[in-house]
């Protein structure tokens, strides 16, 4: 269990920041004039964010939201609540969600559903990587960055047990069997 495991690049340093500039490119063609507020969801977004929004020249906000889904370890188990909440009203607002990987998609519908309630103006989704395998319910991702196989992924931002969010490239944990 405590043993280190093995870990393969999936994409690395470069690959990432060519993929973060085109979704720079994206967001801004769509977002210039409209003063967006970015909300990224804690902690695994937070990387890409950084870099996302160092490519942005035009006025924006950034918040960060806090979730919780019981139990640690490699998965999403269903029952999702928040523990930081946003300082930003939202109402009225055109809010872009930042996540780092879509995978039971659990988590975004959860955001999403809560973010809607407060009535923005507009609820997008932007997501760095989507693990399509996994899904349980259907999320829209309007601002995509790369598809990924169904492994479980760690670094830039990513985290096993909150360890390996440092690594500059995203890999993959070599199977133990
Ligand atoms: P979902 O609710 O879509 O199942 O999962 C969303 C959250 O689970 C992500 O924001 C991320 O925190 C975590 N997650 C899902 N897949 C992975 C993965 O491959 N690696 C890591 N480190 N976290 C993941
Ligand atoms: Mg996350």
């Amino acid at each position: 269990m405590d043993s280190q495991p093995k870990l393969h690049i999936l994409f690395n340093r470069q690959e990432i920041e060519a993929t973060v500039s085109r979704l720079a490119a994206e967001i801004s063609q769509d977002y210039h004039d409209k003063y967006p507020l970015l909300i990224g969801i804690l902690k695994g977004s937070f990387m890409f964010m950084a870099d996302l929004i160092r490519h942005l020249d035009f006025p924006l906000e950034v918040d960060f939201i806090g979730l919780s889904s019981y139990g640690g370890g490699r998965q999403t188990l269903g029952k999702i609540k928040v523990v930081k909440g946003l300082q930003s009203p939202v109402k009225g607002r055109e809010v872009l969600v930042i996540e780092d990987i879509i995978d039971t998609g659990l988590t975004t519908a959860f955001t999403l559903d809560y973010l809607r309630k407060k009535k923005p103006a507009s609820l997008k989704l932007c997501a760095l990587t989507d693990k399509p395998a996994r899904r349980q319910v259907p999320v829209t991702i309007d601002y995509l960055g790369l598809t990924v196989p169904n492994k479980f992924l760690v670094g830039y931002g990513l985290d096993l047990n909150q360890k390996f969010r440092n690594l500059p490239d995203i890999c993959f944990i070599e199977d133990e069997d």
